[in-house]
Order: C-alpha cells, then structure tokens, then sequence
C-alpha cells in the first residue's frame, strides 16, 4: 500500500474529505488492517454535527470495523493470546487506550469513564494518522485489543450489529434481567434492535418495542420483539395502555432506554411496574432535560435507574461469541441495509441522519 485512502471529516456541518495518507511505520506489536467494512452510526452523525465535547478535528470517523490483516510487525496478540498473523481476518475493540491508574479506572472501576480513554474514529486526530475505519487501512496500534472474527462469521453480520451490539451486551448485563423477565425496549435503532436480540437470548418472556420508522418494526420483530409499537403512529396514552394490557395491568420488568430523546424518559418509568428498573443508555449526546414527577414516577415507584455508558473488552469479546454462536439465526446482516464507498460517506452520513436506513455501512475497498 503505496499510498492509503482515508475520509475525513475536517470540521462539524463540513463535507468529508477522502484524503491520501502515508503508509505507517509499524511499531512492534501493530499491525496496519486492510479494512472490509466500517458503519456510519449514531455518533458519526453526533460527530458530524459537533455534538460530542473534545473531538479534535479533522478526524477520520469510523469506530468499529473488520478487516484482514495486510501487515504485522514483531509480536502481536490477539485477546485469546495466539499470535496475530497477516492474513487473519481481525475485529478490535474500538477503545485502544484506558491509563489504568485513574480513580475511575481503579478505585469506582468504570473505565468508560477514564479520562485518558482514547476512541478509534472518535478521540483521534487525523493528524495522528489511520485510527478510523473510513479509510482503505487501520493503524492498529500496540496494545489494541483484537480478535479473530470466527470462520462462520460474515464480515456483514459482524458489522451489522457493530458498535451497537457491543453496547448492548453492556445494557443486558446492567438491566440484570431475570429469566422470564418482560422487557421493553425504546428506540429501534442499532443499539435498541440489538437490545431486543439480546434480551431474547437473555430469556425475556416478553419483549416490547417502540420505535420508528415503521421498517424499523418489521426488523425489530425480526430481531425477536413480540410487540412492536410505532412511536409516530401511537399516543403516549395508546402506548400505554398496550403495554399495561400486555404485562396484566402491572408494566414491564425491565425497560431499556435506546432512543436518546428526553420525552422517552419521560415516558419510560409510566410503563415498568413497581419496583422494576430502567436502564438509560441512548443519551449519548445531551438531548435537554427530561422532566418527571420524581415522587410517582421513581420514589413511590421503587423504581431502579441505571445509566450505561460505552463498552469494555469483555463486551467486545462477548458480542464476537454471541454472532459466532447466533449470527444464523438473528438478522444482524439486515440492519447494515446500505453499503457506500469511501468518495460516497457523505452521502451515507446524510442517509443515517434522515434513518432512511437502519445502518449505512462504509466498504473502501
Ligand atoms: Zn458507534
Ligand atoms: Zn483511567
């Protein structure tokens, strides 16, 4: 690779560039990925329209993606501990840096909340080289934790459920859920329709989803919902009443917050029962207050609140075993509808942004 293609994304509200990069010089221990897919998710298009703090453009985006490994210099592990060889087929966990010593890395042990975190496609500057997935190649630095993507595996499927994936096997282990446990999930994008899968696995007795567009139902009953709710063609006092009818008047177990809209959290503690808990994960970005009764909605409730932010490698290595195990038989390929090259993510940016898909991958070679 002479020369590498790279999009970058110089500035919020500005068109994505494709750019030439040097190849890199590989450290001992890294490898350079020649990438077969990248995702355009919700935080790309967060990025594109500068709503995360402390992003330093330009920046190449694209945090998870799947590749072959074009080049490996000196010793190189993956998390199983056998050597990476070039040729393997590799997917990474998109967070390469957590300092390990911080109060939050140590003491309260919430690593996602480490402020020395450093994110493929996200925290990396372009200056800095190939760390995102938009580019023909990845820099995968020393220490990055990679895997082999198992045989039976699509790349598609892996991609399919993605980032979003990853963050759900996180939001099932904070949601605890107990086997026969009702469930209801809002937002039917990639994190909510992997939420479902998830919980399905995880052995709810029933899943709810509300969500829009109205495709997106159909895929979430694909991905295992029993009942799928259209959020623009329902009122809050309709939805309600569905989901009351469906639990026996009591309300679900458990709900899952994947919609980042604040009326949805207004919503959400209206429909779990009594004592049942409500995991928050799809605030990624400041979406404005919500406003609830905090006496009928949570204190006389005895409800349970949780907020679930980003992912750690067991996720990472947790979600690579369910699609080796699962990927059959629960349609993650489906939700990567669209596929662009690297001269067309502006194009997919502005696809993800309308949800005229549920996922926009990106191919660059
Ligand atoms: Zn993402
Ligand atoms: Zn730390």
């Amino acid at each position: 690779m002479p020369s590498i293609l790279a999009a970058v994304m110089p500035a919020p509200r500005a068109p994505v560039e494709v750019r030439e990069f040097p190849e890199p010089e590989l450290a001992p221990g890294s490898a350079l990925l020649r990438t077969s897919f990248s995702e355009v998710c919700g935080t790309d298009v967060h990025l594109w329209h500068g709503r995360l703090a402390g992003v330093p453009y330009p920046i190449s985006p694209g945090h998870v993606s799947v590749g072959i490994a074009a080049k490996v210099r000196g010793d190189m592990t993956s998390v199983d501990g056998t050597r990476v060889r070039e040729g393997d087929r590799l997917v990474f966990f998109d967070v390469h840096r957590t300092c390990g010593r911080c109060r939050a890395c140590t003491v309260a042990r919430t690593p996602t909340r480490c402020e020395q975190r450093r994110v493929y496609g996200i925290t990396d500057s372009a200056a800095d080289g190939l760390f995102g997935g938009w580019a023909q190649a990845i820099y995968l630095e020393p220490g990055v934790v990679s895997a082999r993507l198992p045989d039976n595996v699509p790349d598609e499927a892996y991609i399919g459920g993605g980032c979003g994936l990853v963050t759900a096997v996180h939001i099932i282990e904070r949601a605890s859920l107990g086997l026969a446990d009702t469930v209801l999930v809002q937002g039917t994008g990639a994190v909510g329709l992997s939420a479902i899968a998830l919980a399905r696995l995880a052995g709810a007795s029933l899943i709810v989803a509300i969500g829009a567009p109205s495709d997106r139902l159909e895929l979430a009953r694909r991905m295992g919902a029993d009942l799928a709710i259209d959020l623009q063609r329902t009122t809050e006092a309709s939805r309600r009443d569905q989901i009351l009818s469906a639990t026996d008047g009591a309300g679900v177990d458990v709900a899952i917050e994947a919609a980042g809209s604040a009326r949805a959290v207004e919503e959400g503690p209206g429909l779990i029962r009594d004592g049942g808990r409500y995991v928050i994960a799809g605030h990624y970005t400041d979406a404005g207050p919500s406003s609830i009764n905090v006496h009928q909605q949570i204190n006389r409730k005895h409800l349970e609140i949780r907020g679930c932010w980003g992912s750690e490698v067991a996720h990472f290595v947790r979600a690579v075993r369910i699609l080796a195990r699962h990927h059959a038989a629960i349609p993650w390929q489906a939700i990567g509808a669209g596929t662009y090259g690297l001269d067309e993510v502006n194009r997919a940016l502005a696809d993800a942004e309308a949800m005229r898909l549920p996922k926009a991958l990106v191919k660059p070679n």
